[in-house]
């Protein structure tokens, strides 16, 4: 898998998750794949471990976003592959929201998975805690990130204590002014659902992805394929690439 860089075939992403020892190997060998990989196996595993739904993979999960940085693929992305770990992991996922040992955008990711899963009342709950344990910058910028958020319940005793916080603590990203914290009140907030996270490995996404980070494959009509397929190249991914 982390030979074949970007390009990750299904099938061999469906024997790896039908092996036990998965997780372990991935979390083993992570920084000398990941090398090898050009960045990607470390992106892959994420959704490979999503897919996975077990407690290894969790575990293995939350090993890879405690020690290392994955950018912007956390803060777009993560949020989904946690959400498919279902209700069952729900006080797992509400654990990473609450421990100061994973980086504010984990924990808004994480969040965002329980509010995907269950908006229910305990979640209201850590929210009012999270609040109310604010003592440090850190923990007031995972606040500003997660208000909007929590406007979603609609909840009166949490609307009032957002606003207290912003009289308090001040502005940051992004609520700047406690006037827009009304306007998030009033706005019907977009629901966000749980990503398939099969998409991931589509040649779709696959090709749109190298796009974005190689540009366009400068290669000829005639020649094998990029993706590794054995098709030509016409005959193959190009349509992605218009
Ligand atoms: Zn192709």
């Amino acid at each position: 898998m982390a030979k074949s860089k970007l390009f990750v075939r299904e099938d061999l992403i469906r024997e790896i998750m039908s092996r036990e020892d998965a997780p372990l190997v991935i979390v083993e060998k992570f920084e000398e794949y990941d090398d090898i990989s050009d960045g990607w196996f470390g992106i892959h595993t994420l959704f490979l471990l999503g897919l996975m739904k077990n407690r290894a993979s969790f575990e293995a999960l939350k090993k890879l976003i405690k020690e290392n940085d994955f950018e912007e693929w956390t803060t777009e992305e993560l949020c989904h592959i946690l959400a498919n770990f279902g209700e069952e992991f729900f006080d797992d996922i509400a654990e990473i929201v609450m421990d100061r040992g994973y980086g504010i955008w984990n924990r808004d990711a994480a969040y965002r998975a329980l509010l995907m899963i269950n908006p229910n009342r305990k979640l209201k709950e850590l929210s009012k805690n999270l609040i109310r344990g604010v003592d440090n910058e850190e923990e007031k910028e995972l606040i500003c990130l997660l208000i909007p958020r929590m406007m979603t319940f609609h909840d009166e005793e949490i609307y009032m204590m957002c606003k207290e916080f912003v009289k308090k603590h001040g502005s940051c990203y992004p609520v700047f002014h406690d006037y827009e914290l009304g306007e998030m009140w009033e706005e019907e907030e977009e629901i966000e659902n749980k990503k398939n996270l099969w998409e991931h490995f589509s040649k779709q996404n696959l090709c749109y992805l190298y796009k974005i980070n190689y540009g366009k494959p400068k290669i000829g009509r005639n020649d094998p394929c990029i993706c590794g397929s054995g098709r030509k190249y016409k005959n193959c991914c190009w349509k992605y690439f218009m």
